[in-house]
């Protein structure tokens, strides 16, 4: 059995054209089948996954990126590979493309889970990831023609993978520039393992939303561990956005099971996704 879902994000408006969105999310939907297909693992398929994503310049994640309220990019991201829950992550990363192959590196490459602002892009650089030349040249401002979003509010754009490769492995990837207006340094929920992003054995997570909320509820985690418990994967997702909502919160999340389930719940107006569950046809849709 495989499965894949991915989301371009939470913050989709009610009205908007998403065609592109779209056809991007299936295109790379098509190519994670192909490569379960293949063999490839659930880790590498997600880290594929976010990466082409954030090289999109179609969300508000990697190329995609807006601006924090210093006028400077910090990009947060994370992932997970359900099999051992090994996990790297980047926060507040400053001045590289693809930060969740940072995030991949943290993990493979240190004995650490996550690093940050000045001393990720170190690391960074220090791998021997391209530092951008120009930013401001490079960010394509996917949330630019969004106008008057007070501070907080969803960009419309994280991006994130989950996967169940045919070794019956788990993984989830989550990427984001954050929301809109952000303060400098503020992190979200996207690079904190078990808020924004999960993968164990039996389930993996990848959230989207007023990450503040997100990180309360630890959502990503608690998601996972209700399904362990016994609820269903739905019973479980809605239980855990049912408080971010209680708590004035919106959002939404895409998570799969070890065998095969898939759910990609939203509450707000919108959320970009696709996904497939075995030799099923793609779906995708923003509302
Ligand atoms: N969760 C992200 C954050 O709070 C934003 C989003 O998903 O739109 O940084």
């Amino acid at each position: 059995m495989i499965a894949f879902a991915l989301h371009g994000g939470a913050g989709a408006k009610q009205g908007r054209d998403y065609s592109a969105e779209i056809a991007n999310m299936r295109d790379i939907a098509e190519a994670a089948r192909d490569s379960l297909k293949s063999g490839a693992k659930a880790f590498d398929v997600v880290t594929e996954g976010v990466r082409r994503l954030e090289d999109s310049g179609l969300y508000v994640a990697g190329r995609g990126a807006s601006p924090n309220a210093a006028d400077h990019y910090e990009l947060d991201a994370s992932l997970m590979n359900g099999a051992d829950q090994t996990c790297g992550s980047v926060a507040a990363l400053q001045g590289f493309a693809n930060p969740v192959l940072v995030a991949r590196a943290v993990m493979e490459k240190t004995p650490h889970v996550m690093l940050a602002g000045d001393g990720a892009a170190l690391f960074a650089h220090e791998q021997g990831f391209a530092s951008l030349a120009d930013e401001a040249e490079y960010f394509t401002r996917a949330g630019r023609f969004e106008s008057n979003h007070p501070p907080g509010t969803l960009s419309h754009g994280t991006v994130g993978c989950v996967c169940l490769d045919s070794y019956g492995n788990l993984a989830a990837a989550t990427s984001t520039a954050g929301v809109f207006g952000k303060l400098a340094g503020r992190v979200g929920d996207t690079p904190l393992i078990g808020a924004g992003t999960w993968a164990d054995k039996q389930t993996a997570v990848s959230c989207t939303g007023q990450g503040e909320y997100f990180i309360r509820v630890n959502a990503s985690a608690q998601v996972a561990f209700r399904h362990a418990g016994g609820q269903t994967l739905t019973g479980a997702a809605d239980t855990t956005l049912q408080q971010i909502v209680d708590m004035g919160g919106e959002g939404g999340l895409i998570a799969l099971n070890a065998k095969g389930e898939v759910v990609v719940p939203f509450r707000s107006q919108g959320m970009k996704r696709a996904w497939f569950s075995g030799d099923n046809p793609i779906t995708s849709e923003a509302f």
